[in-house]
């Protein structure tokens, strides 16, 4: 922590502060909003309740899953969601949360079977001929291990004779090595099925932008909240990530068009292709005998993110309407049952199409007005500020914004099709945030001035022109501990109204660094998913960590080799920029360097030796290389900036 905040020029330590106060209880105005919800909205629609629990066979016995670090999940986290929503929690996420916490075994339809609440995700079995088929492997091997021994022990063993990845988020394949062993899958026993484009995006989507990321998911997902009434709830999609070991089995199989079938141990299978929806590849499958569809992550219970906070390339809300049109054209008239990567199926054909084209509606209106409200001149926050669906389709549970909102995806469209410029020259080149701020306190008369006018905010329940004035002091003054607590308590009641968990999860997280300081977390780029990365994309990881201070305008040349992998590089940094290209040097080197490729990784993100490695030339070309990177850490300041340069 203090390595980094010397680099990013801060005054303080945020993670030696000592907690400040607890969590606020709910204000009345708060309480008012909760019971408005409560009226507005159809709870005495219990269609859901039926779907999430039918078919429920049984849930494992200990609630205790084990992982590396102690417990990778815990089945009776979510105990305390009983009975009708506290004030602190918005009544419509209360029943989502309700929803998604039942764990267990459910039979789908004949010879499908899911584990759901397992995970943030749902593993599905289909019973073949012989084995099993798996649709999704859950995050880590500790719960999907979990789940297959609850399959095993109801429904008896059997092989898994193939896996199916829907899509390319760890979510869906990093629980592959808790079902079968790569020796499976080299031995033929195992087939590993999955989009075209998988592996690529799979290994590559959190990679370059990977420690940003997992900093920021620290907050979309709640990491570091407390589960219960005043903390983390549900994730809106699946109650939390678990908290084991992520693998990847590379698949044996691709899926590269819509219209392919195959029949896999006597189950017939018919694949629809939706590369750039929810993932960059991803596809949904028919099941045609048994008439039931799987969405993956394409329809889900609730509207879905076009741009994930945590950071992502922006999605296409409209080619995702499209793609559920085309679902509906496709297989909507066989579909008796429809399951989905995340949350419960539906049931009946009649609740699928329902869903299916009323989902697609939500996309469309989203992807249109938005649309066309840019075309006549508004922004986006301006957009985000007057979009919502229309009730007939806001009505509709599935639509509602638990994970994704209107609110963040209208700018995510808004973003697509022109960037984070809104074309008023004033924002061409913005002061530093807290330069800025710095500059309106004062102008506004001094921090006691910017309290009062908070705290009168505040007590006319204007929450969110609290938390501008509040922002604005505290990045000017991050020491300021009244202005630090007034904000963490705007930030609470935020949370508590937020019907998105996503939303509340960040508005508490923020709250909670407010008032404690920041916990530094994991990143995603896990060591097995860059021991998998191409050799070229591994170089673009080692690029973006070259900093040209440490650099200094040095000059160098490495020939590297990768003998395990038959590979050559040409290395050159110059200018601050490192360059590799697949060549021998054009001409000479400081250094020629051959050594395995993992010792290189090794060296790179674990910092072991570099001893053994034969080197031709300058003996210390490598290490001083090495000496140029940065180390990136998942720990940065969010609700403080760095001091105006
Ligand atoms: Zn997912």
């Amino acid at each position: 922590m203090k390595r980094l905040a010397f680099a990013l020029g801060l005054s303080i330590s945020l993670a030696q502060s000592p907690a400040i106060h607890a969590a606020e209880p709910a204000s009345t105005a708060t309480a008012a909003r909760q019971s408005a919800v409560q009226r507005a909205l159809p709870f005495a629609d219990r269609q859901d309740d039926d779907f999430a629990g039918r078919g429920f066979v049984a849930t494992r016995s200990d609630p205790k899953i084990p992982g590396p670090g102690g417990i990778a999940w815990d089945l009776s986290t979510y105990d305390f969601l009983k009975g009708s929503a506290p004030p602190t929690v918005n009544p419509s996420l209360w029943r989502q949360a309700q929803l998604l916490s039942r764990h267990g075994l459910f039979k789908v339809a004949d010879r499908i079977w899911q584990v759901r609440g397992f995970d943030i995700a749902n593993i599905t079995f289909i019973k073949g001929d012989t084995g099993w088929i798996v649709i999704d492997t859950l995050t880590t091997k500790e719960t999907a291990k979990a789940a297959l021994d609850l399959v095993t022990e109801k429904l008896g063993p059997r092989p898994i004779k193939a896996i199916i990845y829907t899509h390319s988020h760890s979510d869906h394949f990093g629980g592959a090595r808790g079902l079968v062993d790569q020796a499976d899958v080299g031995s033929g026993a195992t087939e590993v099925i999955a989009p075209a484009g998988f592996l690529a995006e799979a290994v590559s989507e959190n990679v370059l932008a990977g420690t940003a990321m997992s900093r920021r998911a620290t907050y979309q997902f709640g990491f570091f909240l407390p589960p219960g009434p005043q903390g983390q709830v549900s994730s809106g999609i699946g109650q939390a990530i678990s908290k084991g070991t992520t693998t990847l089995l590379p698949p044996t199989m691709t899926i590269d068009h819509t219209g392919q079938e195959m029949t896999i141990d006597g189950v017939r299978l018919q694949f629809q292709i939706t590369p750039g929806t929810e993932a960059p590849a991803e596809m949904n499958i028919n099941i045609p005998d048994l008439h039931v569809l799987d969405m993956a992550e394409n329809a889900n219970v609730s509207m879905h993110n076009v741009l994930t906070p945590r950071g992502a390339l922006v999605r296409d809300a409209k080619a995702w309407s499209e793609y559920l049109t085309q679902s509906i054209r496709l297989y909507g008239d066989g579909a008796e049952v429809m399951m989905t990567s995340h949350g419960w199926p539906r049931f009946g054909h009649d609740a699928v199409i329902a869903f299916l084209t009323d989902h697609r509606d939500a996309y469309k209106y989203l992807h249109d007005q938005t649309v066309r409200m840019m075309n006549e001149g508004l922004t986006g926050p301006e957009i985000a500020n007057r979009i919502s669906l229309p009730d007939a389709l806001a009505r509709d549970w599935f639509n509602r914004g638990y994970y994704g909102t209107m609110s963040f995806n209208a700018r995510a469209v808004y973003q697509r099709y022109m960037g984070f410029y809104d074309a008023n020259p004033a924002n061409l080149a913005p002061l530093d945030p807290a330069d800025q701020a710095a500059r309106y306190i004062k102008a506004i008369g001094g921090a006691k001035k910017v309290l009062a006018l908070a705290r009168a905010a505040r007590a006319s329940a204007d929450d969110r022109w609290a938390v501008t004035l509040l922002n604005d002091l505290v990045l000017a003054e991050p020491d300021n501990r009244s202005a630090r607590e007034m904000l963490a308590g705007a930030y609470d009641q935020l949370g508590y109204q937020s019907e998105s968990a996503l939303w509340r999860n960040m508005y508490l997280t923020g709250a909670m660094e407010l008032r404690s300081g920041i916990r530094s977390g994991q990143s995603t780029a896990s060591i097995d998913l860059i021991r998998n990365l191409p050799s070229a994309m591994l170089f673009d990881l080692i690029s973006v960590r070259l900093n040209p201070e440490k650099a200094a305008g040095a000059t160098l040349r490495l020939a590297l080799t990768f003998p395990d992998r038959s590979e050559r590089y040409y290395v050159l940094v110059r200018n601050g920029v490192l360059v590799a290209e697949p060549i021998a040097p054009p001409g000479p080197v400081d250094a020629t360097i051959s050594m395995p490729r993992s010792q290189l990784i090794s060296a790179l993100f674990l910092r072991s030796s570099l001893a053994g490695v034969r080197i031709e030339g300058d003996p210390q070309a490598l290490s001083r290389l090495i000496g140029w990177l940065d180390v990136f850490k998942p720990d940065f300041p969010i609700v403080t900036r760095p001091a105006a340069r």
